[in-house]
């Protein structure tokens, strides 16, 4: 089972090149973002606070992404592996992430870390806020998010390199030339 995690600030590129390599490996690409933008399209008490939660670029709790993934890995027993995209984002989410695939037998295979500056971040997701009108890509909400990714996120960069295979990728290049070079790493997987 190939398992692999994008660990990247938003609007590194790790959605598009998760989508690539899913399709290239037949991989099932579980983005947390999206699975919480799901449950807001929902309308359920759950939906609205989520909303509320990501409006305004802070984390929803560890318990709720948790216990979404987990559902997603449930749902999923015959795939041939996972890339996980946006999650884990804590130190908690990542212990979690770790025990629920030492149940499965399949830790992490390998991490990537696509990296950007955070004025590009911040370009790109402007740009994005124009095109898809998500609510979160505003200047306030982004920088943010910016800063909740440097504390909270950024040190799982550490954690893994402790005990999983990590590679750190230039993001800040064109889509297909990313893309080529992280077939060639995950195929040697
Ligand atoms: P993304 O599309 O990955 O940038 O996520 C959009 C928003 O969803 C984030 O700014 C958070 O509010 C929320 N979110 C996504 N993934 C997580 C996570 N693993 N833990 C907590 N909140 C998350």
């Amino acid at each position: 089972m190939k398992n692999i995690l994008f660990l990247a600030s938003p609007g590194a590129g790790k959605g598009t090149q998760s989508e690539i390599l899913a399709q290239k490996f037949n991989l099932i690409h579980i983005s947390s973002g999206s699975l919480l933008r799901q449950e807001t399209a929902s309308d359920s008490e759950l939906g609205k606070e989520i909303k509320t939660i990501i409006s305004k670029g802070d984390l929803v709790s560890d318990e709720i992404i948790i216990k979404m993934i987990q559902n997603q890995l449930d749902s999923k027993p015959d795939a041939a592996g996972f890339i996980f995209d946006g999650f884990p984002r804590t130190a908690s989410q990542a212990e979690a992430l770790d025990k629920m695939l030492m149940e499965k037998k399949c830790p992490l295979k390998l991490v990537i870390i696509l990296e950007i500056t955070s004025a590009e971040m911040i370009e790109r997701l402007l740009k994005r806020a124009e095109i898809e009108g998500r609510r979160d890509d505003n200047e306030e909400t982004i920088r943010a998010r910016g800063i909740i990714f440097n504390e909270q996120t950024t040190p799982l960069i550490n954690y893994y390199a402790a005990h999983t295979k990590t590679v750190t990728i230039n993001g800040s290049r064109e889509i297909p030339v990313i893309a080529a070079e992280l077939e060639e790493i995950v195929s040697k997987l």
